[in-house]
């Protein structure tokens, strides 16, 4: 019998290995671009009004577990947001404040899912999606974005999987992502109204990851869960970590804006479940708070990140175009870009293989698609500076080239 549970196995990624190889070959002197995080802090700075809220907390002691009423003023400017953007009724016991959307998605499978349970996960998913339901030993039930659709969701094909389910072997929730990631693609509000008819039906909570609502390009409209799914239980994520440029503050947010049965019941059990680890990080609620209620302010910053962040995807679609061995969509938002290798025609047995030899001959560290749920794919972050894109993905078009099966 081995000293570790058996959950911790689903604990350890692809991103894991991947990790362990780029620092074996850092360890040897190889220089690595990264391309791998989607971690806008390496590349863009947090705005320094909000840095100064997490300053004056700090001076203010504010350092100790954090009280409710902190707390409280933090879920009034979540709820004030979403009524602004979204002009849904958000009262301020429907949200939930986490260390981040990570944690929220673990209470998430702790308060829902009791071993042998299922959810409905999208292909390619997030990776922590899977990790966390089978860390709660419940079962995937996969459905797709698909591609041919530029990445929306296979409703059809949705339907027909549910269907074939008997009634006591539904999942208990849909874990969407709008903006996606690795996709950049944004759910009309059409589909998202069709799942919500599809989750009304079948008596599935849909789940809303909306952590890049906005990061979008070019004019792209988005649409909240919340302004679809309105009298019928439903929950959104979102926190700080991207639209606000700061992803080591920890903060996220659960809104399960209803008032059903259903709906109070996950709120007390989640409730339960953010007072067993007794606080999240005090001085960056109260950063959170400010960069939160300071809209013009916060307006002004994004405009700048998302300008730079729009051009440097431009770049990255155009370069990644020219290369004849995959193809790409073009995203509406977020920082990714996630092509699909034709493996077939090159000299590799699979994504896996292309990721690690790209890492090593090249050293350019994109994720491989496996991660996502996708095989032959991998994705970009596309957050560098154009220079260090430009000379990255130069290196993957390269790298194509010299591998062909032909050896063209
Ligand atoms: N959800 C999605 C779709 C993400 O891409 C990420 C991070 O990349 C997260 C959640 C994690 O968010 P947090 O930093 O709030 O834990």
């Amino acid at each position: 019998m081995g000293i570790l549970s058996d959950r911790s196995r689903f604990a350890r990624t692809v991103m894991a290995e991947e990790s362990k190889l780029a620092a074996d070959l850092t360890r040897k002197g190889k220089k690595i671009i990264r391309l791998n995080t989607g971690d806008p802090t390496r590349y863009f700075k947090t705005p320094r009004y909000i840095i100064d809220a997490y300053i004056s907390a700090l001076k203010k002691n504010m350092t100790g577990y954090s009280r409710s009423a902190d707390t409280l003023r933090l879920k009034e400017a979540v709820s004030k947001r979403y009524k602004r953007m979204y002009s849904m009724d958000v009262d301020d016991d429907s949200v939930i404040v986490t260390n981040g959307v990570s944690e929220a998605l673990f209470y998430i499978n702790s308060s829902l899912i009791n071993r042998g349970d299922s959810a409905v996960i999208f292909k390619p998913y997030y990776p922590q999606y899977l990790a966390y339901l089978m860390m709660h030993s419940g079962n995937a039930i996969f459905s797709i974005y698909n591609e041919k659709d530029d990445w929306s969701i296979d409703i059809d094909r949705l339907e027909r999987k549910l269907k074939g389910l008997p009634r006591n072997k539904l999942p208990k929730y849909m874990l969407m992502t709008t903006p996606n990631n690795p996709t950049g693609t944004v759910l009309s509000r059409q589909i998202l109204r069709e799942i919500v008819g599809i989750s009304n039906e079948y008596d599935i909570i849909p789940i809303s990851d909306e952590i890049y609502d906005e990061i979008l390009f070019k004019k792209t409209k988005f649409t909240s869960l919340g302004e679809v799914a309105k009298g019928i239980p439903h929950i959104i994520l979102n926190g700080a970590s991207k639209n606000f440029n700061a992803t080591g503050f920890r903060i996220g947010f659960i809104i399960i804006p209803e008032h059903d049965r259903k709906s109070m019941q996950i709120k007390d059990g989640l409730s339960n479940y953010v007072i067993t680890r007794l606080s999240v990080n005090t001085p960056a609620q109260y950063a959170v708070t400010e960069a939160l209620n300071n809209v013009s302010q916060h307006k002004k910053e994004l405009l700048m990140m998302l300008k730079e962040i729009e051009s440097r995807i431009e770049l990255t679609f155009e370069i990644l175009s020219e290369n004849r061995y995959i193809d790409v969509i073009k995203p509406h938002a977020a920082f990714y870009l996630f092509p699909k290798i034709h493996i077939n025609e090159l000299r590799f047995k699979n994504g896996t293989e292309f990721m690690t030899e790209l890492l090593k001959k090249k050293g350019v560290w994109v994720r491989e698609g496996y991660g996502f749920g996708m095989k032959d794919y991998f994705r970009v972050v596309s957050l560098a500076t154009e220079e260090i894109l430009t000379d990255a993905l130069n290196r993957i078009n390269e790298f194509c080239k010299e591998n062909t099966k032909r050896g063209s």
